[in-house]
C-alpha cells in the first residue's frame, strides 16, 4: 500500500506544497513545530533515509539545501535546523525547521497555524524557492 506521502505526492492527499523536482518534492508539515516547518522527500517510496541509493540521497540533499535557503529568507530565524525522525511515516523524509534557539527544536511541541496561514507560507515559500 503507498505511503500517505506517496499520496501526497500523487495528487491524492491535499499538501500544502512548497517545491518540486522531478525526484523530490516539498510540502508543510501539517502539525509543525516552528512556523516554516516543511517536510522533503523523494517522489520514490522508500522508508529510510539512508538506504535511498547515492544520486537520490544526493537529489533529496541538494533540494533540501534550496528549501532551506527559501526557509531563511521568509521565516525569521537565525538558522534552518534539520531533523530525520522516521518513526511515524514509512517514506524518507528531512524535516526542516526554523531556530531561533536551541529548544525551537522541540518535537513534543506544536504550533497551530489557520488554514489561510498554511497557505499564504506555502505560496511564499514556493516563491522564494529557486
Ligand atoms: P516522523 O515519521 O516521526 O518523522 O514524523 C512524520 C511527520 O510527518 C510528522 O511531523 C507529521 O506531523 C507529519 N505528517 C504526517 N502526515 C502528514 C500530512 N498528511 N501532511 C503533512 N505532514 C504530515
Amino acid at each position: 500500500m503507498a505511503s500517505i506521502f506517496s499520496k501526497i505526492v500523487a495528487g491524492e492527499i491535499p499538501c500544502y506544497k512548497v517545491a518540486e523536482t522531478e525526484s523530490c518534492f516539498a510540502f508543510l508539515d501539517i502539525n509543525p513545530v516552528q512556523k516554516g516547518h516543511v517536510l522533503c522527500i523523494p517522489k520514490k517510496e522508500v522508508d529510510y533515509l539512508f538506504d535511498l541509493d547515492e544520486q537520490l540521497y544526493g537529489e533529496l540533499t541538494q533540494f533540501a539545501r534550496r528549501v532551506a535557503q527559501s526557509i531563511k529568507k521568509v521565516c525569521p530565524c537565525q538558522k534552518v535546523g534539520v531533523a530525520v525522525l522516521g518513526l511515524e511515516v514509512p517514506h524518507a523524509h528531512i524535516h526542516l525547521i526554523p531556530l531561533q534557539n536551541e529548544g525551537d527544536m522541540n518535537f513534543h511541541n506544536h504550533v497551530k497555524l489557520t488554514e489561510e496561514e498554511f497557505k499564504q507560507l506555502a505560496a511564499e515559500l514556493a516563491a522564494n524557492f529557486e
